[in-house]
């Protein structure tokens, strides 16, 4: 479908500077702007799943996400709750799925969410509803039968952009900066790059497709110019990776609560670095829940502290971006565009991840009673069931089940089984260690035994913060996010 409409029009002009083999300035559609745009919904464990699907060129690696990823995939079935678990943190949901599914080029191939009930208790009085497959039930069967939920109708013009309005024309450069398309803003731009005519550049309308997007989705998270390296291949070429990171020494947050861990950390003495944590399982399940955090929240945490690839410019770019260019797609609660507020997809965040990062709020869904007890749910965000009032006097609530915990039947806890240790390498790779000899692990890390020193310490809501910058940019993540806290402490030592 996409390909065929991908024909009717060229979705991207560019102004290229042949000397330099570079994109100077190029205009793009809202298809192709939306598209863009989409890579800040995408959950990091997206991300990393999407990247190692596609082998055309060599992946790239977004800082050590992908050993984290990677070792969640090897985690036998008891370290998480369930099945289910693992499968929320290898195919995280997207927050904004209904919006995606309307993208012309839409990169996130994640299975749309479904529905499900028991078919042998819909009639108790105590009703489960799964958005998960392979929920089991407490009768013994598992939650198999699809519902059709009904209430959650998207009544927005088809055609009309998403993330931003669908009839205009953008600017946008060869670092993914997007502006509003406007005769000053391409003077300006071009008088900065040093272009005072358009003598040297040259127009091309290169092709785009699917594929194309999924290139430049590798080459925003690494490249300072994603423009360039796909549509004049200097991707061959290579460039450096641009991505950097600069931690927060001082931490302004101190208040305990009971959201901050406590992380006991063994340092090389003579590298200077952190070799490895043992973590309890709050602390795993907070690591665990970047898999599942979009993209553009993390950029809104990290805001001004993190350079990665091109992908901060487009965050930047829907920031500045005059709100009245936004699509007619807003949140039910905020006027903003939707970009702006990420959240976690329902049902996939952690309680305790210190971080700020909520859920989206979560519906409330009813199952018709009798005449109206057939395959369909509905739901409601804002207390309006249905345009039937019987619907709505037959009509019982139900409750969702919730994976994160042992039956799916109380609150969640975390993706983890408790209780839970784990040794988590400063380049994210997690091992648990209830089930992995001591002895051998310490024989893999191959240092001399008197070369490690013990640190005890405390993750606020800086550190936290630190650590998701350098897991983003760095194979070090525990070192480049934490070791400023083992200095701090030799130093108040010595003092
Ligand atoms: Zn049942």
């Amino acid at each position: 479908m996409a390909s065929a409409h991908a024909l009717l029009s060229s979705p991207l002009r560019l102004f290229v500077d042949k000397e330099r083999n570079k994109v100077v300035v190029g205009e793009a559609s809202a298809d192709f702007i939306d598209a863009l745009f989409s890579f800040l919904t995408l959950p990091l464990g997206t991300i990393v799943r999407l990247l190692s699907n596609k082998q055309t060129y060599r992946s790239p690696e977004v800082g050590c996400i992908n050993n984290l990823y990677q070792s969640v995939q090897h985690f036998n079935t008891q370290v998480l709750w369930n099945g289910i678990c693992k499968k929320m943190l290898l195919c995280p949901r997207n927050p904004c799925e209904k919006l995606c599914q309307k993208l012309r080029f839409n990169v996130d191939d994640t299975e749309p969410t479904k529905y499900f009930m028991c078919g042998s208790c819909r009639g108790l009085s105590e009703k489960w509803l799964s958005t998960f497959e392979g929920a089991s039930c407490t009768c013994g069967k598992l939650m198999e039968q699809e519902m059709k939920v009904e209430g959650d109708e998207d009544n927005n013009p088809k055609g009309d952009g998403v993330f931003v309005r669908g009839e205009s024309m953008y600017l946008i450069f060869d670092d993914l900066t997007v502006l509003q398309n406007s005769a000053r803003n391409t003077v300006h731009q071009l008088v900065q790059l040093g272009y005072t005519d358009f003598t040297k550049l040259t127009e091309i309308s290169p092709n785009v497709g699917l594929n194309q997007i999924m290139e430049l989705l590798k080459r925003a998270l690494i490249s300072a110019s994603p423009l360039s390296d796909v549509f004049l291949a200097r991707e061959a070429r290579g460039s450096k990776p641009v991505s950097s990171f600069a931690p927060r020494l001082a931490s302004q947050d101190v208040h305990g609560g009971d959201s901050s861990y406590n992380l006991q950390i063994t340092v090389s003495k003579s590298k200077n670095k952190i070799l490895y944590a043992e973590a309890e399982e709050d602390f795993a399940d907070f690591l665990f829940s970047f898999l599942t955090m979009p993209l553009g929240s993390s950029l809104k945490l990290l805001d001004g502290d993190v350079n990665l690839g091109s992908m901060h410019n487009l965050y930047k770019s829907v920031k500045d971006l005059n709100p009245s260019w936004f699509g007619h797609y807003r949140s039910r609660y905020s006027p903003l565009s939707p970009l702006l507020d990420l959240k976690v997809a329902s049902q996939y965040g952690c309680k305790k991840q210190r971080l700020d990062v909520v859920e989206e709020n979560r519906p409330a869904y009813y199952y018709g009673t009798g005449v109206y007890r057939n395959n369909t749910c509905y739901l409601s965000n804002n207390g309006v069931i249905s345009k039937d009032p019987f619907k709505i006097q037959s009509s019982s609530s139900l409750m969702l089940y919730d994976p994160r915990s042992g039956d799916g039947r109380r609150g969640s806890v975390g993706f983890v089984r408790r209780p839970a240790l784990f040794a988590v390498m400063d380049d994210l790779q997690v091992t648990p260690l209830t089930s992995t000899s001591s002895i051998s692990f310490l024989q893999k890390l191959k240092v001399p035994l008197n070369d490690l020193e013990e640190h005890k310490v405390t993750i606020h809501k800086n550190e936290a913060l630190n650590l998701l910058g350098a897991s983003l940019t760095s194979k070090a993540a525990l070192t480049n996010g934490l070791f400023y806290l083992v200095k701090k402490q030799k130093e108040e030592a010595t003092t």
